[in-house]
């Protein structure tokens, strides 16, 4: 189900713009509009799936074409050689602001840690 207002959806179905990185048949990865560093792309299902804790077993090999699609973006966008951050804010205290699940795929410089 695909809440009509939710502005992932509406990109993964190409009803808005986005710079797209890649797609398949069950992810697309695009270009972050608020970029956090040089290289910030985002990977979602094409699925309406709220958060990472709504990924559940059932959702089946969707986890690995997440994953992967993240590996595919680093490689796309040339962070595999100096490493890149994937990034799933989960829910209030994990500081999520768009209810459709992403992964970040940050790099391009290095990064700090511990986050905010
Ligand atoms: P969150 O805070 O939920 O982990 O991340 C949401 C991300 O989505 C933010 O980094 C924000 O900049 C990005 N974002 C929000 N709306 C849009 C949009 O319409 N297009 C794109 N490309 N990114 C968006
Ligand atoms: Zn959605």
């Amino acid at each position: 189900m695909s809440p009509p207002a939710c502005i992932f959806c509406r990109i993964a179905k190409h009803e808005i713009p986005a710079r797209v990185v890649l797609e398949d048949d069950d992810v697309i990865a695009f270009h972050d509009l608020s970029p956090q560093a040089p290289v910030h792309a985002l990977v979602i299902p094409k699925a309406h799936v709220v958060s990472l804790d709504e990924l559940t077993p059932e959702h089946g090999a969707l986890h690995l074409s997440l994953l992967q699609g993240a590996r595919r973006v680093a490689r796309e966008l040339g962070l595999t050689e100096g490493g890149y951050r994937v990034v799933a804010n989960t829910g209030r205290d994990g500081g999520q602001s768009v209810f459709h699940l992403h992964l970040h795929v940050l790099g391009g410089r290095p990064l700090g840690w511990p986050p905010g």
